[in-house]
């Protein structure tokens, strides 16, 4: 009885929590390119945008680690330099990359920022789109924790289209269309966000 009570709070604790990521709007501030009230922990991995360079691309990505596993601190470590090789063996390969995305939104939803937005994050590495290299200078990157294969949760989705309707309104040269994987600007050497992502559904939660 009294496990079922407990099993009960939890389970209303977490949908409240869900709820409260759902009906929390998403501010961005366009002096300092964060989110307003957002977890931000700044990542050294960024630079200047080129001059004049208009915001015009998202690119969604996934990432987990090591891969295949999720909630550990280790994306956090990646994108801050904090990696230690010793912790896994996968870890060795990939320790000393210099890489950040602006955005990671993990599996239960929480969003964590790691460079403002009118910054150039080092996300997307050699790639193209629409004829133009080097897709960093001119996107924003958002990194779902995922895997190509396994599905992506409900809250990353609602998290995701509600974080892209913000960015579409503080930055107007984002094109509403103007969204791609990884995969599609740097075909050869990426697969992410992979054939688990969903992109009807995205497009079905942006245009209601
Ligand atoms: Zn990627």
């Amino acid at each position: 009885m009294q496990q079922g009570i407990f099993t009960e709070f939890f389970s209303w604790s977490f949908t409240l929590r869900v709820l409260s990521y759902i009906l929390k709007p998403m501010k961005i501030n366009r002096k300092n390119g964060l989110l307003d009230d957002g977890h931000y922990i700044e990542s050294p991995n960024s630079d200047q945008r080129p001059e004049q360079q208009n915001i015009e691309l998202i690119v969604i990505h996934n990432i987990s680690l090591p891969p295949g596993q999720f909630g550990g601190p280790y994306i956090e470590q990646l994108f801050t330099n904090q990696l230690q090789p010793g912790d896994h063996p996968y870890f060795e390969t990939i320790h000393q990359l210099k890489v950040s995305s602006h955005i990671l939104i993990q599996r239960d939803g929480r969003i964590t920022q790691f460079v403002p937005f009118h910054q150039r994050a080092w996300h997307a590495g050699e790639s193209r789109y629409c004829g133009h290299e080097c897709c960093n200078d001119f996107s924003i990157g958002i990194e779902l924790e995922g895997t190509d294969d396994e599905p992506y949760e409900d809250i990353q989705y609602s998290q995701l289209a509600q974080l892209i309707s913000s960015l579409q309104k503080a930055y107007p040269s984002l094109d509403r269309d103007a969204i791609t994987g990884h995969c599609d600007i740097a075909p050869q050497r990426k697969t992410d966000p992979g054939p688990a992502f969903d992109w009807d559904h995205l497009k079905q939660l942006l245009h209601n």
